[in-house]
């Protein structure tokens, strides 16, 4: 089943994602890292989405699409995790159509539920890879060896959008355009709540429950 992974900065679509690719075998498309890959080769569209990055706002749909439909139409049949996208209506809309174009479906908007004083508390200690991207927190799960990553050996920093003020401006962004498609889901009978509060194991069973 094709899913999407939905929910505030810092819910853990990532880390749950993750999971899923290593457990399940699928394909995780996530609209975050492809921006910071282009960001980190210098392309023309990574420069076009740092400065919406840096600063916590979304980077404009017509942008984030054509994006998003290079990678649909290069899938070869591997099941999917949209992450972090779509999240706005607009790209759910835009979504349908590149859904239809390319004979893909998906089954369930999974909603990864979490207080917002629990969001902030991981932003403000998530610290990432800059090279292979693991996450890491200061204080739950830090690196063995301080600022350096236990997979690559390559340094461990805060993410710049993760910083306090950038990080308010992210869930400002989240609650004026991406809570509104909890009920555009719902009314396509795809959407699911799946509390992203717990153990990360706890959360991936909770998750996988519903695949
Ligand atoms: P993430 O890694 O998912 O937290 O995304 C980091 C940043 O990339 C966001 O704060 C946005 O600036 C940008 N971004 C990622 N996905 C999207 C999207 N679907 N629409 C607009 N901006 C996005």
């Amino acid at each position: 089943m094709n899913i999407i992974l939905f929910g505030a900065p810092g819910a853990g679509k990532g880390t749950q994602s993750a999971l899923l690719v290593e457990r399940k075998g699928m394909r995780q498309i996530s609209t975050g890292d492809i921006f910071r890959a282009h960001i980190k080769q210098e392309t023309r569209l990574g420069s076009e989405a740092k400065t919406f990055m840096d600063a916590g706002q979304l980077v404009p749909d017509s942008i984030v699409v054509g994006m998003v439909e290079d990678v649909l139409k290069d899938l070869g049949g591997q099941n999917f995790i949209l992450d972090g996208f779509p999240r706005t209506v607009p790209q759910a809309e835009a979504l349908e159509m590149m859904l239809l174009n390319n004979g893909l479906k998906i089954g369930k908007a999974l909603f990864l539920e979490v207080p917002m004083a629990v969001l902030i508390a991981r932003l403000a200690g998530r610290r990432v890879c800059t090279n292979c991207g693991a996450t890491y927190h200061v204080l739950v799960k830090p690196p063995a060896s301080p600022g350096v990553c236990d997979l690559c050996g390559s340094a461990v920093e805060q993410r710049q959008d993760d910083k306090e003020d950038v990080v308010l401006t992210r869930q400002t962004a989240y609650a004026t355009s991406t809570e509104p498609l909890k009920e555009y889901f719902a009314q396509k009978g795809q959407f699911v709540t799946v509390s992203g509060v717990g153990e990360t194991e706890e959360i991936y069973n909770r998750l996988s429950a519903h695949l």
